[in-house]
């Protein structure tokens, strides 16, 4: 079904109060999902059996967060684990099969004060019925002299990207969650050493990641320590670190340095327009509504509690019936109005 046509936008304007200047081409869908992690694949599964044809729209790449896990070993049905991106690839090719179109667009603007919902990228201008957010969190920087000069010199945010580079070399990982021990771990199948720098004596991440680390040989961890500068020149030769106890500076010796110090959530595009919590992350209640009738959230970008991909997988098939609902009820509202005006119009 072909659903590009030329908006009646006399409409839209009237709602929007403004004078229409020009008619411009737009091309309404039923659902848009933005974001295309497992929230938003699997939000377009759901979406797509449900005939609602949905478009998705990938920011930069495919699969978010989770695509640039090494190994998954938590997620339901894969007992010998899953590689981050190989599971979202295989959710992207479960939701196409269903009837969902993915394109390589990333959203610039969207207006949720109009309806139906405006969408724009670079290239186009959607129009929207219904709308899933499932743009994720990017990784947090560190905010240090050295960090964004080096990016791809030797600072990295992905280890299954750039793991391969620091074969026999050593690596700083910062951190001590989940991420930073797993992608830390990850390393050592090709680092001789991985040092692991974290700001307090205790680890955030989970017990048998923990375990595993402090068993692993090639791993050595630098306690109650903060990375202050990223040293090099053409490449990383190092970090400049003082202990947070003693004030003592000190210098280790690096090829390269892996930041793993938490997520924010890629909200920047909805400030001001739904409703965000302190941090940033999108409200949602129990059933993914946001506080704009049809606007639905579903994976990291509306959980600061759990981040994982079953969860994220889990909102975003919460998300897509939701939005089912939402837009059955429209078109029921639409039938019945139409209905009681040609009744009038006799
Ligand atoms: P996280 O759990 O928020 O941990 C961030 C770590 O960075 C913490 O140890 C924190 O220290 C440290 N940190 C924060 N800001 C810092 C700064 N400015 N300087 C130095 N250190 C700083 O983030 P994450 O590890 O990326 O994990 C995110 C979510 O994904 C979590 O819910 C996690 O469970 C999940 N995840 C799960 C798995 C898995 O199940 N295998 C794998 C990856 C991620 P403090 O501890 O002192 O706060």
């Amino acid at each position: 079904m072909d659903l590009s046509f030329s908006l009646d936008l006399s409409r839209i304007a009237q709602e929007k109060e403004e004078p229409l200047t020009e008619e411009k081409r737009e091309v309404l869908r039923d659902l848009i999902i933005i974001g295309a992690g497992p929230a938003g694949l699997t939000a377009g599964i759901y979406a797509g059996r449900a005939q609602l044809e949905p478009l998705i729209l990938v920011g930069k790449s495919l699969g978010g967060q989770a695509a640039s896990t090494s190994e998954m070993e938590n997620y339901p049905g894969f007992p010998d684990g899953i590689g981050g991106m190989v599971l979202t690839e295989q959710m992207a090719a479960q939701a196409t099969r269903f009837g969902a179109e993915i394109l390589y667009e990333e959203v610039t603007r969207v207006d949720l004060k109009v309806y139906p919902f405006l969408v724009e990228t670079h290239d186009q201008t959607y129009r929207a019925k219904a709308l899933i957010i499932s743009t994720g969190t990017s990784p947090r920087w560190l905010g240090v002299p050295g960090e964004r000069q080096f990016v791809g010199r030797g600072v990295s945010f992905c280890a299954t990207c750039d793991g391969y580079f620091y074969r026999d070399k050593t690596v700083v990982v910062v951190g001590g969650g989940d991420s930073a021990v797993d992608e830390g771990l990850y390393l050592t199948r090709f680092a001789k050493e991985v040092i692991i720098v974290h700001r307090r004596d205790q680890l955030r991440a989970s017990a048998i990641l923990q375990k595993r680390a402090k068993e692993n040989p090639k791993i050595r961890f630098v306690w109650d320590t903060v990375v202050d500068e990223i040293l090099g020149e053409s490449g990383v030769t190092g970090v400049r670190v003082h202990h947070v106890k003693t004030g003592e500076e000190s210098i280790i010796p690096a090829d390269g340095v892996f930041i793993y110090v938490g997520l924010v959530p890629n909200t920047r595009l909805f400030e001001g327009q739904l409703e965000l919590d302190e941090s940033g992350y999108i409200i949602t209640d129990k059933r993914q509504r946001t506080n704009v009738p049809g606007v639905f959230a579903a994976g990291d970008v509306q959980d600061p509690w759990y981040r994982q991909t079953v969860i994220a997988a889990g909102t975003g098939a919460a998300a897509a019936i939701e939005a089912g609902r939402f837009l059955a009820e429209k078109a029921y509202e639409e039938k019945e109005a139409k209905e009681s005006s040609h009744m009038e119009g006799r």
